[in-house]
């Protein structure tokens, strides 16, 4: 059995779940395929969350009256039949329906979750209404009965196999299941998320649950490319990376893949590819123990960072004193990303503000303190990169001009990871696609 995991793009027009029905069912094997809400939907259900939480109720109603609107239109064009549209026109109704009664109930956090896991509700529903209009078989799996997060929002792997094993088992003989990406559910029971991107998530979850043939990741574009496409010209597809290599990019901002949707399949050894629905032939990316070649293969950039440096003459060679530093980090469950120390000073870097004042607060009982906000983390990727000639020398050169605040290089065999200013994040990421790639 294998996973197909189509992103928002491969679903945000009904041409596009047109044509995701036809690759779903191009081979026999049997399937779980994982959609995403329609593109641009979570962002706009953010909104009106956002909206509501500010009081702003008629804000708030006119958002969910466009958003409406939309699908209202994409309905029109996904079914070919008046029962099609009737039978997707009530599941738009009965959503939206939902959307208006929470404007006059109070807003909590437990609220805006729900609201969150309309847009994968709709989509899986909208697809199945297709699915059943075009007389292909199907079984509907509600990721509410199976995907489960613990207390502190990490996924119960060992939970959602098992609940999930049951749930097959009551289908045998069923060839293609449809279920949602990003929404679980919490220790309380309540409806939650994997956080933004989180389908990807869910489909590497589920792949590990079931230990699939393969976890295909269906997007808008040919695979990981070895550099942010959105700021930077040319970039290539990578055919072949590892688990490790894949996880470090993730991590490091490359927006392709949720940030740790990696371990689920790298533990269960299920190969991960990396497709494009708009261009199916294409190789795309194949994501294995295996990492195919040695040397640099991509550059990521992680934005919103701060740098925090703790300073102390007095902590000079005292032993302890990173342990009392990282505990207060610890104690306000915040983690840290990149470190770097001299004898004198210690600078980490972490990319939320949650906790900032108090983190500050603690530390300063250490030393001086001083925050630079607005960092970003340039991550370059790639097997064994310390055994590649002259890396760090073209590296180096290829970024002469520009002012880095931290470096860390050697943590594992396969990153090399400067801290920038945000302002230079693009003429980074650019001045590497020439120095490493000659692009
Ligand atoms: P989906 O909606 O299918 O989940 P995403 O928008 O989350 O798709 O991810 C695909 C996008 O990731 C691409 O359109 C591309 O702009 C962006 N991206 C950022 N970095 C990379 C990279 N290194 N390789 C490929 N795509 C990248
Ligand atoms: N719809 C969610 C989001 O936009 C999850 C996903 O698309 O992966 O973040
Ligand atoms: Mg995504």
């Amino acid at each position: 059995m294998k996973i197909m995991k189509f992103g928002g793009t491969s679903v945000g027009k009904p041409e596009r779940m047109h044509q995701v029905a036809q690759l779903i069912t191009k081979t026999d094997e049997s399937k779980i395929v994982v959609l995403s809400a329609l593109s641009g939907t979570t962002n706009s259900l953010v909104g009106i969350s956002d909206l509501l939480a500010a009081n702003d109720k008629q804000g708030a109603k006119a958002a969910i009256d466009k958003l409406e609107a939309h699908y209202r239109d994409f309905v029109l064009l996904l079914s070919n039949t008046e029962d099609g549209r009737k039978k997707a026109n009530a599941i738009v109704s009965e959503h939206f329906e939902f959307l208006n009664i929470i404007l006059r109930i109070s807003f909590s956090e437990a609220l805006n979750k729900d609201i969150l896991a309309q847009g994968e509700l709709l989509s899986t529903k909208l697809f199945c209404v297709f699915l059943e209009e075009q007389s292909i078989a199907h079984v509907f799996l509600p990721a509410l009965d199976f995907m489960t997060i613990d207390a502190n929002g990490e996924p119960q792997l060992a939970d959602i196999k098992e609940k999930l094993t049951d749930i097959l088992k009551s289908f045998e003989g069923t060839k293609l299941f449809i279920t949602q990406g990003y929404i679980c559910r919490n220790a309380k029971g309540e409806v939650d998320n994997l956080k933004r991107g989180g389908s990807d998530y869910t489909a590497s979850l589920v792949a590990a649950a079931i230990q699939a043939t393969v976890c295909e990741i269906w997007t808008d574009i040919d695979g990981m490319h070895n550099n942010d496409p959105r700021v930077v010209d040319k970039t290539l597809p990578i055919k072949q990376i590892s688990f490790d290599e894949a996880a470090e990019l993730a991590y490091f901002g490359a927006k392709i893949l949720h940030p740790t949707c990696i371990w689920p399949a790298q533990q269960t050894n299920v190969p991960v590819k990396l497709l494009n629905t708009m261009q199916p032939e294409a190789e795309g990316t194949v994501i294995t123990e295996e990492a195919g070649s040695i040397g640099v293969k991509a550059v990521a950039a992680k934005d919103g960072i701060i740098a925090i440096r703790i300073k102390s003459s007095r902590m000079l060679l005292a032993y302890g004193f990173l342990r009392k530093i990282f505990e207060v980090f610890e104690k306000y469950r915040t983690s840290i990303d990149v470190v770097t120390t001299s004898e004198v000073a210690v600078s980490v870097t972490i990319d939320t503000d949650t906790f900032l004042k108090e983190i500050v607060e603690e530390l300063e009982q250490f030393g001086s303190v001083e925050v630079d906000n607005n960092q970003t983390i340039i991550s370059v990727v790639g097997n064994e990169i310390a055994k590649t000639d002259h890396v760090l020398q073209q590296f180096f050169t290829a970024i002469a001009d520009v002012p880095v605040r931290m470096v860390s290089y050697g943590g594992s065999h396969h990153n090399i990871t400067i801290l920038v200013p945000s302002d230079y994040k693009i003429k980074t990421l650019q001045l590497l696609n020439k120095g490493l790639f000659g692009l």
